[in-house]
């Protein structure tokens, strides 16, 4: 064990558009155990988590409370940031997608992956959901039904921005085979092993703003902003200085863990983080 290095453990940074449940506490009440023991064990630790602020149902959950989007995102982070005082939660950091610090590294990631050619214009035509803020393929909806949420779907063509997500699969299954510990259980590991065996399709990354206006400029194109991808995984380097403090950088990346929900949570934390959430309820509610 690199004693230098801090362990840093992220949650997922949770979407502002509702109430936080008892998912969202199970799994930061997991990091927040993860964490607690590598203190511990006497080792520098940095605990993530945040908050998801862009996108159409953020927009569209403020216009139906009559409220600007900045006032509604503010009220629900305080409510996230409430909870996880009163759980009592040791995170070192919460990051929102809506601060300066982020968007400036969106920005940058962007411009970059647009000058070596990763990111494209290219017009693309498709059955859209509007709650699920995005594009179906044909044989994907079926009777024009969103395969995730089961609404109706509409057709829409529009000129967008794409990442050559392409370029990249080679080298990205060969480093999940490289490293069987990268994505784990391992049913979900071949799962997505299962997926990147089939072409990838270039992701689209934008969305126009009189389509869709809440959300982080592209630096190339003030038509445009981007959207969830850059805008929300990006949370995990920019919060840990990429790529202007390059010593704090090095000093977290890369993470340690980054847990992504109840599947992963169960395998390993299970059994410690029910003890925990009994406790908690045990001396809260009974
Ligand atoms: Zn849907």
């Amino acid at each position: 064990m690199d004693f230098n290095k801090a362990f840093y453990i992220t949650t997922p940074i949770y979407y502002v558009n509702a109430e936080l449940h008892i998912g969202h506490a199970f799994t930061t009440i997991a990091a927040d155990i993860a964490t607690r023991f590598q203190k511990a064990m006497g080792r520098k630790t940095f605990f993530l988590t945040g908050s998801d602020e862009h996108g159409q149902k953020v927009e569209q959950a403020a216009k139906e409370r009559g409220v600007s989007v900045q006032d509604f995102t503010d009220k629900m982070v305080g409510k996230f940031k409430g909870l996880w005082k009163k759980l009592d939660i040791c995170h070192s950091d919460f990051i929102r997608t809506t601060e300066k610090r982020h968007i400036d590294v969106v920005q940058k990631v962007l411009s970059q992956l647009h000058s070596k050619g990763d990111i494209v214009k290219d017009s693309y035509s498709g059955w859209y959901c509007t709650p699920c803020e995005r594009f179906w393929t044909e044989k994907d909806v079926g009777e024009k039904i969103c395969p995730d949420c089961k609404r109706s779907v509409e057709q829409i063509t529009e000129t967008n921005y794409f990442f050559k997500m392409s370029r990249y699969q080679k080298r990205l299954i060969s480093y999940i085979h490289e490293h069987p510990e990268y994505i784990r259980p391992e049913n979900r590991r071949n799962e997505i092993l299962g997926f990147l065996a089939q072409p990838l399709q270039d992701l689209c990354i934008s969305r126009p703003k009189k389509r869709l206006s809440w959300g982080i400029d592209l630096p190339f194109d003030p038509e445009y902003v981007t959207y969830v991808w850059f805008d929300a995984l990006t949370n995990y380097i920019s919060a840990i200085g990429y790529p202007d403090d390059v010593e704090k950088f090095n000093q977290h990346w890369p993470a340690n863990y980054h847990l992504i929900g109840k599947h992963f949570v169960f395998s390993f934390f299970a059994k410690w983080s029910l003890v925990r959430m009994l406790h908690f309820l045990k001396k809260h509610l009974f």
